[in-house]
């Protein structure tokens, strides 16, 4: 399935880009090597061309509307990985329409879809956006008591500043003691990130981060 390099045995970790059904199966043979694998995918859920749609009480396959198995490895490949209750057949009676308007039943075959459902949901969002999602599922229960520890949470303006120019201050980082500043770090200095010049990551603290929350962008880059 995959090109093998002649240093194949060097690899240790590997990205996937995309998670459709493709990504997801890379990840789980890679694995099954030995290898580390982390699947990234640029929208805000896996599926690609195969995922479905939230929509008011249900879902709605969007991408491919059914599969079928005819490699009879695929059906105990699905068990394995995604558990026998993750897809069921679709008894749906599927019709070829002729051009003088006839229908003739699709060929007997079994077809499976998807079962959207799960019997537990963990939400790993910080308390804030964990709240807004419960709040937007009907949970105002579950995001009440999110509230004490969304109050105390401190928030922290976060800069990423260029100097084409290296500085060189004797330190990469500092717990400052600074009206403003709370940590300035040379991320140029971390292993892997080393740049043409040097990037500096300035944490606001706490206090001034409170009091200049709903600051524009500039007006805050500017002020350091
Ligand atoms: C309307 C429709 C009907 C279909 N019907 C059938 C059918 O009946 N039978 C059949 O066999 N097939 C069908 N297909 C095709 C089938 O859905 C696809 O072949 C299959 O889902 C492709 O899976 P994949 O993982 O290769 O790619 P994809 O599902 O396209 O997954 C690629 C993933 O990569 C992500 N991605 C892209 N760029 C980046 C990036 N730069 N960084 C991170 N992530 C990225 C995408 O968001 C996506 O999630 C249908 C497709 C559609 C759209």
């Amino acid at each position: 399935m995959f090109n093998e390099a002649p240093d194949r045995h060097l690899i240790r970790r590997t990205a996937v880009i995309g998670s459709g059904i493709a990504g997801p199966t890379a990840e789980i043979l890679l694995k099954e090597q030995g290898q580390s694998v982390t699947v990234f995918e640029k929208s805000r859920a896996p599926g690609g061309r195969l995922a479905a749609k939230r929509v008011p009480g249900s879902s709605a396959d969007i991408g491919a509307q059914y599969f079928t198995a005819r490699n009879p490895a695929f059906p105990d490949f699905l068990t394995r990985y995604a558990g026998d209750d993750s897809f069921t057949t679709w008894p749906g009676r599927l019709v070829f329409q002729h051009r003088d308007g006839r229908r003739e039943p699709f060929p007997e075959e079994e077809r499976y879809v998807g079962t959207p459902r799960f019997d537990r949901v963990v939400v790993t969002a910080p308390p804030a956006q964990a709240g807004d999602l419960m709040q937007a599922s009907g949970l105002e229960e579950v995001a009440a008591r999110l509230e004490q520890s969304i109050s105390a949470l401190a928030p922290c303006w976060a800069v990423a500043a260029h100097f084409s120019q290296p500085l060189d201050p004797g330190f990469d980082g500092i717990r400052c003691q600074h009206p403003v500043l709370y940590w300035a770090a040379n991320n140029s200095s971390k292993p892997g990130r080393e740049d043409s010049g040097q990037w500096w990551v300035l944490h606001g603290n706490a206090e001034w981060t409170t009091a200049h929350l709903d600051a524009s962008r500039s007006r805050w880059v500017r002020s350091w």
